[in-house]
């Protein structure tokens, strides 16, 4: 049907009441004016369709519209929300199923299916739903009018995205927004054959500066191919130039006309589906955004009040830390993953940071008001009074929290039967050090070094590495700092370098493998390390060891490096991360070799459950409570404690309480952290009877049965003991 171009929406809905076997399934749609507007019925009144309308949050049809969450109701006319509209004829109805039509982050109808008899429908059916309307979206987007009518709403409503939370949090704030094409101050120009001749201008520098930065950044012939695919379907496009060129000679300047004639593509690019196509449109307005900022020299600079919530498509860790510095509170991304650089840098940070939140940047305006609930992946653009206002309190009650574990700073690490933990912190940037003293932690237990090569934009020289090094040091002030060695590649590259060929780059060439295939690199870092230390202790770890010999070949070149740098640590500690599998089948000999063993769980689990970290939709898939997982640690526990091996956990996992209070369980007394989760964590450890909850684990985990998740029957037992988790 769809094939055929136009809206049979008629026909659908007898389509899907068939299939459902349904007595009602009706069509509702966005309208300019904030409206749903019945536009096709089987099962209701015929003369209803055109004529029955709907506010956005009125009725079940607008709450599912508002919300963008399906509501399955065995009893609708019970429900809270329901209205009764008598043209519809719908009273014999008990059982609704409505789901929303969704198209990037807003709603664009309504579909819902009605039945007498009243039950649920199950999964299946709901399912059949969802599609129908994934697809009607495309329909309702690309039939005019649409988009048009949602873009009226926008201006007025609250509009509510769902995203996946890369940093947990809440902010409230006004938003400003990252890399948009602010409207041209001149729109006007008497002159077409001086604007031409501008533009010319602008296109050659600008295509000069894209020259310049490829021919920097990368081999000659090499242009990444993202800009070239850009510079191709804009070139492609018949005539894009000469649209503009039209546009200037219908009296606009030259900066409004490549505005307007952008704006044209961008919306004409945003109804393909095609997601290869679709990922380009970023690209375009680059392209747009560039040779803007070209043409309209002077224009102001985005200033961003205090406290805003950043909206961008995605960003890079220096734009990132620019933002920071203007005094952003949090950040929403259309696109991004919980462990692309962005992240980290986010986490390391502090901003609470949600991603795919698609379509954000369009419907919002600069200074509107927001809500980001990361934790429950949620941003409202527009909040209700009461909705901000229930925010505003919670946000307060989070502060007297802080306050609260603030008190608790200087406690010692120790649970409630007297084991004393080590609680450390992961860190990546020299400004997150005053972390150490805020949480009191014990010592830095992951210090990312490439984090800190990232945010300089490149691996600096042996001299400047090793400065930012002895700060850490200097500021650990004598705690333990375990530094980790560069961990590049796969999702964590420096600015400007080239995406790596690789189908596969989580499980590519990164990390240690360049590091002992480009030995000088590590060498030069090892040799910053040794300086930095200035004959203090110093602990180094490799990272992605898959075997024993590239954790000897790694040490090789530590022990090299150490016999030349004077004065010599006053005690060298050397390690390993366990992140690949393949090293709990070498435990014996691995346990002979190194100094201490630092659990890495969240490539760990990547690569133990095939499970991409960087994928949004795989994130929460598999737990870390998962009986596989428990057994891991659960075998490598004693064994790494018989042969006198220190064992640590710095993945996420090691910051959430009930992970924590398992991995104590099973034995793992040092942990290290993001700053946010120590004092929590430190709560529940001080709170937690390890003997009595080590029993209790055992027995959850004898009697699993096959279960995928641990964490239900852990966290009963936690609640019931009134541990804070
Ligand atoms: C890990 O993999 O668990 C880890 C701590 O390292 P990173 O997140 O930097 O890969
Ligand atoms: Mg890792």
């Amino acid at each position: 049907m769809m094939a055929h171009g136009e809206t049979p929406l008629a026909e659908l809905v007898r389509l899907v009441a068939g299939e459902l076997v349904s007595e009602v399934c009706s069509i509702y749609v966005v309208r300019p004016g904030d409206v749903l507007e019945l536009a096709a019925t089987e099962g209701l009144r015929a003369d209803a369709v055109g004529r029955t309308r709907l506010r956005v949050g009125e009725g079940i049809i607008g709450l599912v519209a508002a919300t963008g969450e399906t509501l399955n109701l065995a009893d609708a006319q019970n429900h809270p929300a329901w209205v009764y509209r008598a043209e519809t004829g719908e009273e014999p109805y008990a059982t609704l199923l409505a789901v929303p039509v969704r198209r990037a982050g807003r709603s664009l109808g309504v579909v819902a299916v009605q039945n007498r008899a009243p039950r649920k429908y199950d999964a299946d059916e709901v399912e059949v739903v969802e599609t129908v309307a994934m697809l009607l979206a495309e329909v309702l987007a690309a039939s005019s009018g649409a988009d048009a009518a949602v873009e009226d709403i926008g201006a007025t409503v609250p509009r509510r995205f769902t995203g996946t939370s890369l940093v947990g949090g809440i902010a409230l704030g006004p938003v400003v927004r990252h890399g948009l094409a602010h409207a041209p101050r001149r729109l006007l120009a008497d002159d077409p054959a001086h604007e031409q001749a501008r533009l010319a201008k602008a296109m050659e520098t600008m295509q000069r500066g894209i020259d310049t930065l490829i021919s920097a950044n990368l081999p000659a012939g090499e242009a990444p191919r993202e800009i070239l695919e850009a510079y191709r379907l804009v070139a492609a496009d018949a005539g894009w130039l000469k649209k503009v060129n039209d546009a200037i000679r219908g009296g606009l300047s030259a900066e409004a006309a490549v505005h307007r004639v952008g704006g044209e593509l961008r919306d004409r690019m945003r109804r393909v589906t095609d997601p290869y196509i679709r990922e380009r449109l970023a690209d375009i307005e680059d392209m747009v955004n560039r040779l803007l900022a070209t043409l309209d020299v002077g224009a102001a600079p985005v200033v961003s009040p205090p406290g805003a919530i950043l909206l961008a498509r995605r960003l890079g860790p220096a734009e990132l830390l620019d933002w920071h510095a203007r005094g952003i509170a949090a950040v929403v991304l259309e696109e991004g993953s919980p462990t692309g650089h962005a992240a980290i840098l986010a986490r390391a940070l502090g901003l609470p940071t949600l991603a795919g939140a698609r379509g954000v940047l369009e419907v919002a305006d600069d200074d509107d008001d927001a809500l980001l609930d990361s934790d429950e992946g949620l941003f409202v653009l527009r909040p209700e009074q009461e909705v901000r206002q229930a925010y505003q309190r919670e946000m307060e009650a989070r502060q007297d929290r802080q306050a609260r574990w603030a008190a608790k700073r200087d406690l010692p690490s120790v649970t409630a039967d007297g084991t004393p933990m080590t609680l450390m912190l992961n860190i990546g940037l020299t400004l997150e050090l005053a972390q150490l003293d805020i949480t009191g932690a014990a010592g830095i237990g992951l210090f990312r070094t490439e984090i800190a090569m990232m945010a300089r934009g490149a691996i600096v020289d042996v001299a400047e590495q090793a400065a930012v090094y002895a700060r850490v040091l200097d500021a650990a002030a004598g705690r333990p700092v375990v530094f980790r060695t560069l961990d590049l590649g796969g999702d964590k590259m420096l600015p400007g370098s080239p995406p790596a060929e690789e189908e596969n780059p989580a499980m590519g060439w990164r990390s240690l493998r360049i590091g002992l295939d480009r030995p000088a690199v590590l060498r030069r870092q090892l040799r910053a390390l040794l300086l930095a230390a200035a004959g203090r202790p110093l602990s180094v770890m490799f990272p992605m060891v898959a075997t024993v010999a590239e954790f000897r070949a790694a040490r090789a070149l530590l022990i090299a490096e150490a016999a030349r740098v004077r004065p010599a640590p006053s005690k060298l500690e050397i390690g390993t991360m366990l992140e690949i599998p393949a090293l709990m089948w070498q435990l014996p000999e691995l346990l002979r070799e190194v100094d201490f063993i630092s659990l890495g769980t969240n490539d760990l689990m990547q690569f133990v459950f095939a499970a991409d970290r960087g994928t949004p939709s795989l994130a929460g898939r598999y737990d870390f409570l998962s009986p596989a997982m428990l057994e891991l640690v659960g075998q490598l526990q004693p064994l790494a404690a018989a042969a006198g091996v220190a064992v640590s956990v710095c993945g996420e996992v090691a910051g959430r309480p009930l992970e924590a209070m398992t991995l104590a369980g099973l034995g793992i007394t040092t942990l290290s952290m993001p700053a946010g989760g120590l004092p929590q964590v430190k709560e529940v450890l001080g709170a937690l009877d390890l003997p009595a909850f080590r029993a209790v684990l055992a027995s959850i985990r004898r009697t699993a049965g096959g279960a995928a998740s641990l964490r239900e029957p852990i966290a009963g037992w936690a609640r019931e003991h009134g541990l804070p988790i």
